[in-house]
């Protein structure tokens, strides 16, 4: 990691001294060694910190919605399911291709800082899954940059299991009474602190329904009821258009499996609409299934 290290260092202060860019993100190293955190290098003389360690986990590309608005010229370093997000923006029209320099690296897999935290914490906690390999990773279709304007590294082969829909199809042979019961045990722990909704690249509506006030769409106690309906909602929008980048569920401080739900998304979509996955590459107008509507649609609008 320390020569793709080098390499993110030298490009990103190429770019910002040819002003081909404005501002130039990566990552940084925090205070702990499990702690790797995005940053905004402004000058070439910034790029000293940028790094990339097994712990630069986040979604960079979520970090582009601060952008949207402006004209500055953005060098980003990408991952697969980084890269994944950047089609979803380009599709959404949220960002202009041109303002972007895309650093592609092929990723080797991340760890989970949140399970090294457990480990290192000196208490007696369980830590679930595998410390070595993030749980978005061992589900990850694409390791590799699927838009770049330059490569670091080798391609990598994605380390699936052997069936990516094992829990889904799982949750698929129970009743419609007992699916209802599960999702309702799991959501009713929702503190509804909307971190996933901020994590996510694909929740990038400028007014989210669940902050608006008049009308106010969903209550805001977190009965099981209003944490239904954020759900649902999400669900909704998120069909053909999560690209699985895990962080949803990385992210939520109560563990609650939203990847489930969006593998059943992508599954069903597969099969109804694909095969398809979301954000695997980027063709200029091109839109993801759902998001078009024709007069000659053999459905009804809902
Ligand atoms: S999901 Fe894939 S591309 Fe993203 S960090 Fe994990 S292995 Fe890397
Ligand atoms: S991150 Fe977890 S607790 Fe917070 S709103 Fe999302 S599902 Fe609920
Ligand atoms: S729903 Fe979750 S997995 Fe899908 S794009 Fe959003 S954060 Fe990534």
């Amino acid at each position: 990691m320390k020569e793709i290290t080098a390499k993110i260092q030298e490009t990103a202060a190429r770019l910002l001294t040819e002003g081909r860019v404005d501002i130039f993100i990566g990552w940084q190293k925090g205070e702990f060694g499990y702690n790797t955190k995005p940053f905004f290098a402004h000058s070439p003389e910034e790029a000293d910190k940028l790094v990339f360690d097994e712990y630069s986990i986040h979604n960079l590309s979520n970090a582009l919605l601060k952008f949207r608005d402006g004209h500055q010229k953005i060098g980003i370093v990408v991952k697969g399911c980084d890269s994944r997000g950047i089609v979803r923006l380009l599709e959404d029209n949220q960002f202009k291709r041109e303002r972007l320099y895309i650093v592609g690296v092929c990723c080797p897999g991340m760890k989970d800082p949140l399970k090294k935290m457990y480990q290192d914490s000196g208490f007696a906690v369980q830590v679930n899954g595998d410390a070595e390999l993030a749980d978005k990773c061992r589900y990850c279709i694409q390791p590799n940059p699927v838009i770049y304007d330059e490569l670091i590294g080798e391609k990598r082969e994605p380390r699936l299991p052997e069936d990516r829909f094992k829990e889904v199809k799982e949750l698929e042979t129970k009743s419609y009474d007992e699916r209802y019961q599960f999702f309702e045990q799991v959501l009713s722990t929702c503190i509804r602190c909307y971190a996933c909704r901020q994590a996510c690249v694909a929740c990038n509506c400028r007014t989210c329904i669940f902050d608006e006030t008049r009308p106010q769409w969903v209550g805001r106690e977190t009965s099981i009821s209003d944490n239904m309906m954020y759900h649902l909602v999400r669900a909704f929008h998120m069909a053909g258009r999560c690209v699985e980048c895990g962080e949803c569920e990385r992210v939520c401080p109560v563990g609650i499996p939203l990847m489930l739900i969006n593998r059943k998304l992508i599954k069903d979509v597969g099969e109804f609409f694909g095969p398809y996955e979301a954000g695997m590459e980027y063709k200029e107008g091109a839109k993801p299934p759902l998001s078009v509507y024709r007069e000659d649609d053999p459905d009804d609008f809902i």
